[in-house]
C-alpha cells in the first residue's frame, strides 16, 4: 500500500521557519550538545555497573532481582536515548558516530537494520496507519486501533496486554527480527532483504547480544538463574519500550485515519497527520524530560525527529503556537498518570465490540482542552 498525503498548506513551512529562527537566534547547535554525551556516559555506565554486579557480586535473590530490574531500565533507557536518536542521526553531525550508538540496538537483541524501516521509515512517515505503522499492530491479541478487527478476547485487553507488553521486545529479540528479514516485509510494507555487510551486521548484533545475555552468565551461573533474571530484565525493559512508545499513539486523543488499499489517500498534510495521530505527556517532568529521550515530546519529535531531543521543551512552545494559529489540536497530556489513565481508556474502549462512532471528534478541531499551559512546559 503507497499511503499518499494531501498536499501542503504551509502548516510545515511555517513550522520550519520558526524552528530555523530559534537556533539562530539562541545560537545552540542541533546536534552534539556535551548534554547528550554526558547522557550517554551515565546510562552507558549504569547498564556496565549493574551487569558487573549481577555477574559478580550479587550471590542472593534480594540482591540479584533488583539488579536486574535496574538492569532492565538502563536498556530502555539506551533505547530511548542512544538506540532511537543514533538511528534518526539527531545526536551528532557526524554520520559516524549516530551510526554507532544506533547499534546499541543490536546489543539490546533488536536489529537496527530492520529498527531503521520499522521505526524511521514507517512509523514515523505512517503513524496509526493500518499495514504501514507496524507500533499499532501487536498482534491478534491487541485491537490498538478502530480500523481493526474485533474478537471477544480484547474485552479483556485493559488487562493483559500491559503484561504482554512485557514479552515483545523479547519476542522482537527473537522471532519479529528473523521474520522481517525471512519475508522482506514489515507489516504489509515491502523492505529490502540485508546483503552482504548488512547480513553480516545483523549476524553479528544477534551474536553479540545473545553472548552478554546468556553466553557469558551461563558461564557462572545456573541455567535457571540465568534464564529467569534474563526473562526479569527483558520484561522490565519491554514494559517500558512499549508503554511510552503505546502512550503517544495509542490513546483515546489521537486521531487514525482509515486508509486502505482502495483509497489510500490521507485527507492531511503529512505534517498535520503527525500532529493529529501524536500525543505528548508529562512535558514538566525533569526525570522523565531526561529519561526517555524527548519520547514524551512525540509531537516535536515526529515534526523533527533530526534535531537532538535535548531541543524538544523549547520546540514545543513554537510548535504549540504554530499549531494554535492553524486552528489545529494538539494535545499534551500533563501528568504521566493521566497518559496511563488515556491508555486504559483507549484499551478499553477498543476492546468495545460494535462501531466506533467517536471518530468525529478527531478530525483535527482546535480546543480539545487537554493542552497544558505554555508556561509549565520546562525550558531546554
Ligand atoms: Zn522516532
Amino acid at each position: 500500500m503507497r499511503v499518499r498525503f494531501a498536499s501542503s498548506e504551509g502548516f510545515y513551512r511555517q513550522l520550519k521557519e520558526r524552528v530555523d529562527a530559534y537556533f539562530r537566534r539562541t545560537g545552540f547547535s542541533r546536534h552534539d550538545s556535551p548534554r547528550m554525551y554526558a547522557k550517554a556516559a551515565i546510562l552507558l555506565t549504569w547498564l556496565v555497573t549493574t551487569y558487573v554486579l549481577l555477574m559478580f557480586v550479587a550471590s542472593t535473590w534480594w540482591q540479584a532481582v533488583p539488579l536486574a530490574i535496574l538492569l532492565g531500565f538502563a536498556v530502555a533507557g539506551i533505547g530511548f536515548n542512544l538506540g532511537h536518536d543514533g538511528a534518526h542521526g539527531s545526536i551528532s553531525g557526524f554520520s559516524f558516530v549516530n551510526g554507532v550508538l544506533a547499534r546499541t540496538f543490536d546489543l539490546m537483541g533488536a536489529s537496527s537494520y530492520i529498527w531503521h524501516f520499522k521505526h524511521n521509515v514507517l512509523h514515523h512517515s505512517y503513524p496509526n496507519i493500518i499495514g504501514a505503522d507496524e507500533d499499532i499492530d501487536a498482534g491478534p491479541m491487541a485491537r490498538l486501533s478502530p480500523h481493526q478487527p474485533h474478537y471477544w478476547i480484547h474485552r479483556f485487553q485493559f488487562i493483559y496486554l500491559w503484561i504482554l507488553y512485557g514479552f515483545l521486545l523479547i519476542k522482537w529479540q527473537f522471532y519479529d527480527d528473523y521474520r522481517c528479514v525471512a519475508c522482506a516485509r514489515i507489516a504489509a510494507q515491502p523492505i529490502p532483504r540485508p546483503k552482504g555487510w548488512q547480513l553480516v551486521s545483523f549476524v553479528l548484533g544477534k551474536g553479540a547480544f545473545l553472548t552478554w545475555t546468556l553466553a557469558l552468565p551461563l558461564m557462572l551461573h545456573s541455567v535457571w538463574d540465568v534464564v529467569l533474571l534474563y526473562l526479569l530484565t527483558s520484561f522490565t525493559s519491554g514494559v517500558t519500550l512499549s508503554v511510552v512508545f503505546q502512550l503517544a499513539h495509542a490513546t483515546e486523543s489521537a486521531a487514525f485515519p482509515e486508509v486502505t488499499a482502495e483509497r489510500p489517500r490521507c485527507e492531511q498534510e503529512w505534517a498535520v497527520h503527525q500532529v493529529l495521530t501524536t500525543v505528548d505527556f508529562a512535558r514538566s517532568n525533569r526525570l522523565l524530560n531526561w529519561y526517555l529521550g524527548g519520547l514524551n515530546f512525540q509531537v516535536e519529535h515526529h515534526l523533527f525527529p533530526h534535531i537532538a531531543h535535548i531541543h524538544y521543551p523549547a520546540l514545543a512552545r513554537i510548535v504549540e503556537a504554530v499549531c494554535a494559529e492553524y486552528d489545529l489540536r494538539y494535545v499534551a497530556h500533563p501528568t504521566l498518570a493521566q497518559a496511563l489513565a488515556a491508555h486504559h481508556r483507549w484499551l478499553l474502549r477498543m476492546g468495545r465490540p460494535g462501531p466506533w462512532t467517536g471518530a468525529a471528534e478527531w478530525t483535527g478541531v482546535a480546543g480539545m482542552g487537554k493542552t497544558e499551559e505554555l508556561s509549565q512546559v520546562g525550558a531546554p
